[in-house]
């Protein structure tokens, strides 16, 4: 990994976990995203941090380096960080496919599947408050079928877990008008976060596992592993802005189909089911 930091001076349980997790995937070959590369990016940060950030995959410069988000898009995000009052030695950020995609073109379904459970181990080792997801692919993890136009910005409760789904700083630094969007999302994580511990407080952690695992189940029509663990219950966060779209979007059944990008197709929405508020 990029360096894994934490807050005392002694290793624990945790920096193990991350540290064994990353040696996992600086030798792993399960996908051909490996060829070609200089560096694995399995990601870095605090063991025990509240927020955990989840991009795409890396980009040359993170290749080449071997640590994401370090370019262009990455220093951005190091201000919003920043801006939020959350500087990068605090946070954990990952990317849902470790090994950077040739012409720096977006992961394949098949290739999130296959990296999808060293993110899961990373999250369930950190077990963060809150997770943060920064573009689609991420977004599509937690929020399958899902546009991000339509969701950014609005945290929800995943399987006990919150997360933030956010618009990607490269996006952002490619369109003008994003920029602003983002910048104004990224400025409630205080609060998300506020809301996500007195959330804690009442309900008690997020179970391990409680998001959705990819690669364990059998393959859906288009081919890719879906996951045995998986019913994505989706809920608001309590306190959040009210509006419409913070409604419950339902619950989809227990089902192999994964959590991939809107070409994988809409998931089955079964009737909403309330989820008790604090
Ligand atoms: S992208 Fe993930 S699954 Fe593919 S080779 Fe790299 S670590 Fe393995």
């Amino acid at each position: 990994m990029g360096a894994v930091t934490m807050g005392s001076e002694l290793p624990d349980k945790r920096l193990e976990l991350l540290a064994r997790i990353a040696d996992e995937v600086r030798g792993c070959r399960a996908c051909p995203l490996h060829e070609g590369t200089r560096n694995a990016v399995p990601g870095e940060g605090n063991p025990h941090a509240e927020v955990m950030l989840i991009g795409e995959a890396p980009g040359q410069n993170e290749d080449a380096q071997g640590r994401p988000f370090v370019g262009a898009s990455g220093q951005f995000l190091t201000q919003m960080l920043v801006a939020a009052g959350y500087p990068r030695s605090e946070v954990f950020i990952a990317n849902v496919a470790k090994h950077r995609p040739p012409g720096n073109r977006d992961p394949m379904p098949d290739e999130i599947a296959a990296c999808s459970d060293f993110l899961q181990r990373q999250v369930d080792a950190i077990n963060p408050l809150v997770i943060v997801t920064l573009g689609r692919h991420s977004m599509a993890r937690y929020f399958p079928g899902e546009k991000i136009s339509h969701i950014h910005g609005q945290p929800r409760i995943v399987r006990g877990r919150v997360v933030l789904p956010l618009y990607h700083p490269a996006a952002a630094l490619h369109q003008g008008a994003l920029r602003k969007v983002l910048e104004a999302d990224f400025s409630t994580l205080p609060s998300v976060v506020e809301r996500a511990r007195r959330r804690r407080d009442t309900v008690g952690e997020a179970p391990v596992a409680a998001t959705p695992v990819l690669g364990d189940g059998p393959q859906n029509a288009a081919g890719v592993p879906g996951s045995t663990r998986v019913a994505r219950e989706v809920g608001p966060l309590p306190d959040a802005p009210v509006q419409a779209s913070f409604g419950l979007i339902g619950i989809t059944s227990p089902d192999p189909a994964p959590a991939m990008p809107k070409s994988e197709g809409t998931p089955r929405i079964t009737p909403p089911r309330q989820l008790p508020l604090l």
